[in-house]
């Protein structure tokens, strides 16, 4: 019998895929797994299967159709006043999971270390252990899981070589302000150190939260946009986290070696959805702008629903995730919590623990609100009875 060493030995199945599995398995309500419930806009529908009929089933460019890539400079211009050449500084990516791992495959190597904030997203530490690298993590305290600046300034060593930055940021919903990128660039300043933006949740930020609605994308700054991948997807913007399709903005000589790892990952993503893409952001401009609101009032439904229950629900000023604490109803760790909840109450949820590199447990789990009214009702009415 041959035996096999694993890459990744601590690694199992990603959280999301087992509670989408077990809320299907037990037919519950789906509040685990972060997707809409919704379709997409109508007409980025009809784009696409106009384009599905064009010659557009060949290779596209490697670094995707330049119109698209062109639509995307100029959303970045108008909305961070950032200037990225389309030919040579931006890159349309199988979803946001490519682009972060092309681009910490292309920067970390063998004992750099990256810095890293927990509650972490569940792609970033394997991507990280894959190079080599060393994550340094720091924690995010609850309830505002805002960054701690001594805490990051103590992580920083000579062998740091990139910051993850997330914001809003999945799982808490918290949203870095302009002195969090003050204190970023700070830090940095006399450093070589790459910067990581994880921005897909960028447009979904609330005008009652820390930053007043307004996203501070590492776009934004000259200083930090200089040293920066920055990384959105259009999953979350247009509701189509099923057509895998993101991009990743740098600066030239930083775009040169994410390509290297690009080409060779996935070389290009598939054709029509771009082209479709750009048609719409073409004829529907605006339609970023409006998705705050959209979400705000599925955000405020969901916390009024569940006023009167025994969860205790934590700020959220961004992205489309609900934290509840659940501390009144049980003492089981998360996990076992929300297995319990998935199987026996009907709701399935993401234990918070599954972002702990320490699987530290604060007794919280995460919900997704990115759902249809009669969705979010129904769950709601099974979580009071909880
Ligand atoms: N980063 C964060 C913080 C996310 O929440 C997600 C998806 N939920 C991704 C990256 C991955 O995005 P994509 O589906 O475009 O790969
Ligand atoms: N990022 C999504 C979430 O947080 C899930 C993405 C995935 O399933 N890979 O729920």
């Amino acid at each position: 019998m041959h035996t096999f060493p694993s890459r990744l030995p601590h690694v199992g199945t990603t959280i999301f895929t087992v509670m989408s599995r077990l809320a299907q398995e037990h037919g519950a309500i789906n509040l685990s797994q972060g997707f809409p419930d919704f379709p997409p806009p109508p007409r980025l529908i009809e784009f696409l299967k106009r384009r599905l009929s064009e010659a557009c089933h060949q290779y596209p460019p490697m670094a995707g159709i330049l119109p698209l890539r062109e639509a995307v400079a100029e959303k970045l211009a108008r909305l961070y006043g950032a200037a990225y050449d389309p030919e040579h500084e931006i890159t349309i990516t199988a979803g946001a999971t490519e682009a972060l791992f092309s681009a910490i495959t292309a920067t970390v190597r063998p004992g750099d270390e990256v810095i890293v904030f927990a509650p972490v997203y569940d792609s970033y530490l394997p991507a990280i252990a894959l190079q080599g690298g060393v994550a340094r993590v720091v924690d995010l305290a609850p309830p505002s899981f805002r960054p701690n600046w001594d805490a990051v300034a103590a992580a920083i060593t000579p062998k740091t070589r990139m910051i993850i930055v997330n914001t809003p940021h999945n799982p808490t919903g918290a949203v870095w302000t302009a002195e969090d990128m003050a204190q970023l660039m700070r830090l940095v300043r006399a450093t070589d150190i790459v910067l990581l933006g994880d921005e897909v949740y960028e447009h979904i930020i609330f005008a009652d939260g820390a930053s007043g609605g307004r996203h501070e994308s590492l776009a934004r700054l000259p200083e930090l946009r200089e040293r920066s991948f920055v990384v959105s997807s259009f999953g979350k913007t247009y509701h189509i986290t099923g057509w895998k399709i993101a991009y990743c903005a740098a600066p030239r000589a930083l775009m040169n070696e994410f390509r290297k790892v690009h080409q060779f990952n996935v070389f290009t993503v598939f054709h029509p959805a771009q082209w479709a893409l750009f048609d719409f952001m073409r004829a529907e401009p605006d339609f970023a702008a409006g998705l705050a609101e959209f979400y705000r009032a599925k955000r405020d439904l969901f916390r009024a629903l569940l006023a009167d229950s025994r969860f205790v629900l934590l700020p959220c000023d961004g992205t489309y995730f609900q934290l509840a604490r659940y501390d009144r109803i049980s003492s089981l760790a998360d996990i076992e919590f929300v297995r319990w909840l998935t199987i026996e109450k009907g709701v399935a949820a993401i234990p918070v623990s599954a972002f702990m590199p320490d699987t530290r447990q604060d007794g919280l789990v995460r919900f997704c609100f990115a759902k249809n009214e009669a969705t979010l009702r129904a769950a709601a009415e099974r979580l009071r009875a909880v």
